[in-house]
């Protein structure tokens, strides 16, 4: 166990640090490092305050746009094992557009602010 905090909202979670997290805070609309205006959202959580999520090994990603707001949708991948992701019943829930598969690296790099950190406990 060890104490996270997220880089973006600065909460801290006491958490085992096995797993890589995202920040189970719903975050403000902001500028990301594409320069676009962004916001995300973990699948399935309607609170704003959620414990911090576990990222999986493959994530099903889904872009959507609301006028200049760019929307993400992130949910775990129910089928990482599959060769390729094309069935739309097994991926996506019948092949919601703008969806993509990321990584766990992919994740971790994409979201980056909100990858939850160690905080380095000086003796
Ligand atoms: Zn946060």
């Amino acid at each position: 166990m060890r104490l996270f905090y997220c880089p973006a909202c600065a909460r801290v979670y006491y958490l085992s640090d096995y797993y890589e997290y995202v920040c189970g805070r719903v975050h403000a609309t902001s500028v990301w490092p594409d320069g676009k205006l962004r916001r995300f959202y973990i699948s399935g959580r309607t609170e704003i305050n959620q414990p911090p999520w576990a990222i999986p090994t493959v994530v099903e990603e889904r872009e959507l746009r609301d006028q200049d707001v760019i929307e993400t949708h992130l949910t775990a991948c129910k089928y990482p094992e599959d060769e390729n992701y094309g069935d739309v019943r097994r991926h996506f829930g019948y092949g919601a557009p703008g969806g993509k598969h990321l990584t766990k690296e992919q994740v971790v790099e994409k979201y980056g602010q909100f990858i939850l950190k160690a905080v380095e406990i000086i003796p």
